[in-house]
């Protein structure tokens, strides 16, 4: 192979600290991007509160909270305060074998949060990578029961749980943009979406054909995973909490674990801390992610009843077959407790139900535009549906132009902005948007 000059010189370096857009489009991947980019992407400077700053100058109202994350905003004092603590002992060690309190506190933390059933915590690097531990705890559950032929997932369509091959495998098999994989991917069984929305009267068929999936093929599945009352990448839909506790009792009367996706909608984002508590149920197996560190450090955890982590140490292996590098990463921890800390201690409720209604009000002129199919809200949660799908790059840009940052896709533009939002900030970022889906 001709190697030389492979490693000469690339004159890649570039001193000063601008965004180099033109290195960017021609050697950075980003998310679902073409190696081959139409638009740029946007430079950033800096993110404070709840705006973020371009590299001209122009500063947006944040939308979006990083994707879930950043509830608290950007530049968070306490979080700040809280890495410098954690880095002046260390930032870094392994978990096999060693601790830390960092870890500890965190652990105990979620296991105060959650319902009581939920004991143990295994702690993980991304949500992805925590669905991933959330489906090897149900097969060796089973395993460790001596049922090793439970070992299908069965879930819901636009379903999204991650980018990994297990996740991808639950997405959503159409709209999951991951019928590429389908070969190499487990084959699990999709039923219908809940019928949508929050406050809409049970459908009886849906739960029959839901109850007859379980009567017909309970002895082969290991567990249901959904994500609870919001399903997001998969649609930005809501639906009726009464559902979860149906698929509760279904699992329980036909021995399916239950694994509920909480990565975006924990920590508050739909009015509850945790969105099954809307419906009072608790899950066998619960993921976390997203928000557990304020957007700050990729950090997940996957949670389970003491049931579920006895059975999977009584499989063959005797232990439960996952351990990240960075597992427990004390400053990623350090950064969670920072987060959860904060949340608690502020009005986040208030917060939410505050979002809740300026969300309905600022976005209900939208739902003039004869463009748009649907407008609604749940928590802290907005999205417009429109009746086709939109141009991504043109739609950012006018709403860049009204001074807000949102990422549409699909047919939706949605925003879930950091619960630190004030009202006036609340409105222009509504208003930006209404203006650019226009005309009303
Ligand atoms: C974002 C998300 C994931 C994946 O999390 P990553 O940190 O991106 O790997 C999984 N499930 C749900 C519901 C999500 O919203």
């Amino acid at each position: 192979m001709l190697t030389t000059g492979l490693f000469m010189s690339k004159s890649l370096h570039q001193d000063n600290k601008l965004v180099d857009t033109n290195f960017d489009r021609n050697h950075v991947w980003h998310p679902y991007s073409s190696a081959n980019p139409i638009n740029d992407n946007y430079a950033v400077k800096s993110a404070a509160g709840c705006e973020i700053e371009l590299t001209n100058g122009k500063r947006l109202i944040d939308g979006m909270a990083s994707w879930w994350s950043a509830i608290h905003g950007y530049q968070v004092k306490e979080i700040n305060q809280a890495i410098r603590n954690q880095i002046e002992s260390m930032s870094h060690v392994m978990f096999g074998g060693l601790t830390h309190q960092p870890a500890t506190e965190l652990c105990r933390k979620l296991i105060e949060l959650t319902s009581q059933p939920l004991q143990r915590v295994f702690l993980s690097d991304s949500g992805s990578v925590s669905v991933e531990v959330a489906m090897k705890m149900a097969l060796q559950y089973w395993h460790g029961n001596r049922k090793p032929q439970k070992s299908r997932f069965i879930t819901v369509r636009n379903g999204y749980h991650g980018d990994t091959f297990g996740a991808m495998s639950v997405c959503d098999p159409v709209n999951g943009m991951h019928s590429l994989f389908r070969d190499v991917l487990p084959q699990a069984m999709f039923l219908p979406a809940p019928p949508a929305g929050f406050d809409m009267p049970l459908d009886n068929s849906w739960q029959h054909e839901v109850a007859q999936a379980f009567e017909l093929h309970s002895d082969s599945l290991a567990a249901f995973i959904i994500e609870p009352v919001v399903q997001g990448a998969g649609g930005m839909r809501f639906y009726n909490p009464e559902y979860l506790t149906f698929i509760r009792q279904l699992c329980d009367e036909h021995e399916v674990l239950l694994i509920a996706d909480e990565i975006a909608t924990g920590f508050g984002r739909t009015g509850k801390l945790f969105a099954v508590e809307h419906a009072m149920i608790c899950p066998d197996i619960m993921c976390l992610g997203k928000a557990l560190t304020g957007g700050t450090l990729s950090l997940a955890a996957t949670l389970c009843t003491d049931d579920v982590a006895e059975t999977v140490c009584q499989s063959a292996a005797g232990v439960f077959m996952h351990g990240p590098t960075f597992m427990g990463n004390p400053l990623a921890c350090a950064i969670a407790n920072a987060s959860i800390d904060l949340l608690l201690a502020s009005p986040w409720q208030q917060r939410v139900k505050h979002i809740e209604q300026g969300l309905k009000r600022g976005l209900a002129p939208c739902a003039k535009s004869d463009q748009v199919a649907d407008v609604r809200v749940l928590g802290a949660i907005g999205v417009i549906e429109m009746k086709q799908a939109i141009d991504v790059a043109a739609l950012q840009s006018r709403v860049i132009a009204n001074g807000a940052w949102i990422r549409p896709f699909g047919k939706l533009a949605y925003v879930m902005p950091p619960f630190i939002i004030n009202e006036q900030q609340l409105n222009s970022l509504t208003k930006a948007i209404c203006q650019a889906v226009g005309p009303v």
